[in-house]
């Protein structure tokens, strides 16, 4: 998945976390979100989060690879309990934003290593999609629908500032 189609699901996502329970949908949340769901890919030096991390995506490849420890429930894990340390709105922002993109990954075609290290084998969904293909243009404008779809419907926007 791409970073564009990683940032829209995950807020849409979010969004539908924010209509089922009292978590508010909140600027920082949201931002948290985009940032968390951009997080995982700090191992692939090509991805959007990758050029910018100033070298570490290259450390971190040459020792776990793209899509190992970074897409494990393990780190998804490590973030929600830094959460329950500090419970700041964009923390749990990223660590939501964290597991959807894990989950978004899951249902490509390449799948993820969620039960890394116990599991290395990638697991995916058994629908998927290809990345960068129309299949994935679909996922992101749907995505993008849901998020207007939710902002009106549930009035979401009006928790945002
Ligand atoms: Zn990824």
């Amino acid at each position: 998945m791409r970073y564009h189609t990683h940032i829209a699901t995950s807020i849409a996502a979010g969004a539908g976390v924010a209509i089922q329970t009292d978590v508010a949908f909140t600027f920082p949340y949201v931002v948290g979100i985009a940032i968390g769901s951009l997080l995982p890919d700090i191992d692939e030096p090509n991805s959007y989060v990758g050029r910018r991390s100033f070298g570490l995506a290259k450390v971190i490849k040459s020792i776990f690879g793209h899509r190992g420890i970074t897409h494990s429930l393990l780190v998804c894990g490590l973030i929600f309990y830094l959460y329950q340390l500090y419970s700041y709105e964009w923390l749990f922002g990223i660590a939501c934003g964290y597991i959807f993109h894990v989950i978004g990954d899951f249902f490509s075609k390449r799948g993820v290593p969620l039960f890394w290290p116990i599991v290395r084998k990638k697991i995916k969904s058994p629908l998927t999609y290809e990345t960068g293909k129309p299949s994935e243009q679909l996922i992101f404008y749907i995505a993008i629908g849901l998020i207007i779809y939710f902002l009106y419907k549930y009035s979401l926007y009006s928790q945002l500032f």
